[in-house]
């Protein structure tokens, strides 16, 4: 077992240096195994994003970085990526605490995405800056092309995947050549934390990297509100993202949105079921759940309906539920209080509704204490109850059996969301003509939860817009500029 230990309390990053609040006001972080505090965080206000899009403004317009040779920057997102693979035991100790992310998985998983995500973007940074010339229907102009950066990208995250969903917006913007202002979710700041000193420590430029805490309310209504402001690259609910989407229009902020997902998971009879059973597993339990592509909607097809909610549900029944410090945990607890209840509320709605609970439904605690929540199976789900509908975002998920291929595709794409999606299928041929015709973002088939630097990602419909990773994330942390030289 991997022991707790203290983490320093938290400060503001603006213009290079550590600070305090304006208001010297600190809110805490709790670990939800222990429901005790883990540290205080400062909890900025409307000065301190004031103060921190000051210095980034400054950074952008007066500083370097934007004008650094791309070589330069590479060097410096190549060089974060060392740290962070240094202190990988820390960041996968606070992401713990934190989020209750078992420890082993962010090790294997997630740690090395994140550090790839630097390399992969510094790496693009050296390729994909590079301006063009284009052919004058005029003998005596010339046109140039240039790939410039926005100026100031505000960061705003969840609480779940803290650290990987702030890399794959900062790595980008850094790249591109940006200046940052982030502000991680209230309930799991730690890693964002670790992450701003790496920047330091690589040599990221004064004022370029700013981070601040405090409640979203307040410090997204300054940003958004902010003219100086450039880009917003929001990743959390779909309601949040339309406010910011509203607010924005006023500044005419460039914005991606990364938002809800109810992704389903399509199971034929001729899939390998052994690997269908772990896709459906994983897909909706990896992380309890908290998961924006989770696979949230499990569809089944009739022939091999019983024995698959039977052995899923027997899976869930089995699976290690812990302190996410624990090598062994597979499932850790809930990472708030208002997220238990929460997800506690969709419990009660499938219970009062027409499925059938086959595992699950309870909670548990260590010594009395812990936000945990049994891995949950509701069998005989229709796709028009609130548990199908809604993201649940915890370890819930209900079981659809389907009829055939068409079947299939109406439920999948009846959702408002449009995230990822899955098909589990002995026929690869079936499974690409499927991955056609469903609406979303990310197919996986005979997989789930495969994410590389390189892939883009991002959703359909209510899921948001935009892509992550992938050259495609580059592109829209950029802007063209055209040159029309007069050379007669
Ligand atoms: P959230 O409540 O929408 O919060 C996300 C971030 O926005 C937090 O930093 C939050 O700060 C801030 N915020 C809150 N109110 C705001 C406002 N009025 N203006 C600007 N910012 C505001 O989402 P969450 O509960 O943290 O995360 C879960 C959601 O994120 C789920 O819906 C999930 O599907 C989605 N998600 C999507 C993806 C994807 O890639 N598509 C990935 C992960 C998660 P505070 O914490 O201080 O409130």
């Amino acid at each position: 077992m991997i022991q707790r230990r203290d983490i320093p309390s938290g400060e503001l990053l603006i213009a290079g240096r550590w600070t305090g609040a304006f208001s010297n006001e600190t809110s805490v972080t709790i670990d939800p195994t222990t429901e005790l505090a883990i540290t205080r965080i400062a909890k900025a206000g409307r000065e301190d994003v004031d103060a921190a899009v000051t210095a980034a403004r400054a950074a952008f317009d007066e500083g370097p970085w934007g004008r650094t040779h791309h070589e330069e920057r590479a060097k410096i997102l190549f060089r974060m990526a060392d740290l962070m693979d240094e202190r990988a035991e820390d960041f996968a100790l606070r992401e713990a605490m934190d989020m209750g992310m078992p420890y082993a998985d962010f090790l294997a998983i997630i740690m090395p995405h994140c550090s790839g995500l630097f390399r992969f973007f510094g790496g693009l940074a050296m390729n994909a800056m590079e301006g063009g010339y284009r052919a004058s229907y005029e003998a005596d102009v010339r046109i140039l092309t240039r790939r410039e950066p926005l100026g100031v990208v505000a960061a705003i995250t969840p609480f779940n995947f803290p650290l990987a969903l702030s890399c794959s917006k900062i790595a980008p913007a850094l790249a591109a050549g940006n200046t940052i202002i982030h502000k991680p979710a209230s309930d799991t700041p730690l890693t964002a934390l670790a992450l701003a000193q790496v920047a330091l420590d690589a040599g990221v430029p004064e004022g370029v990297y700013n981070l601040v805490t405090g409640p979203g309310g307040t410090l997204g209504d300054a940003l958004i509100g902010d003219a100086r402001v450039d880009k917003i690259a929001f990743t959390g609910s779909t309601g949040v993202g339309q406010g910011i989407m509203r607010k924005g229009a006023d500044t005419m902020k460039r914005l991606t949105m990364e938002l809800g997902g109810k992704s389903p998971n399509i199971v034929f009879a001729d899939a390998d079921i052994d690997a269908a059973l772990q896709a459906a597993f994983w897909g909706i339990f990896w992380n309890k759940g908290e998961v924006c592509v989770a696979g949230s909607r499990i569809l089944v097809e009739a022939p091999i309906y019983d024995e698959f909610v039977e052995r899923l549900g027997a899976m869930a029944r089995n699976a290690v539920i812990g302190d996410p410090l624990d090598p062994a945990t597979q499932i850790g607890p809930i990472a708030s209080r208002a997220e238990y209840d929460k997800v506690l509320g969709y419990v009660e709605e499938g219970r009062a509704s027409s499925a059938r609970l086959v595992a699950g439904g309870g909670t548990r605690q260590l010594g009395g204490k812990g936000l945990f929540i049994e891995p949950t199976v509701f069998a005989d789900a229709t796709n028009d109850l609130a548990i199908s509908r809604e993201e649940i975002f915890g370890p819930v998920v209900p079981v659809i059996p389907f009829a055939d291929e068409d079947e299939a595709v109406r439920i999948a794409n009846n959702t408002p969301y449009g995230l990822a999606s899955g098909v589990q299928t002995g026929s690869l041929a079936r499974g690409l003509k499927l991955a056609d015709r469903i609406r979303a973002g990310t197919v996986w088939l005979n997989c789930w939860h495969k994410y590389h630097p390189n892939a883009p990602f991002g959703g359909y419909k209510m899921s948001g817009y935009g892509r992550e990773q992938g050259a495609e994330a580059l592109e829209s942390y950029t802007q063209h500029k055209t040159v029309w030289a007069n050379l007669a």
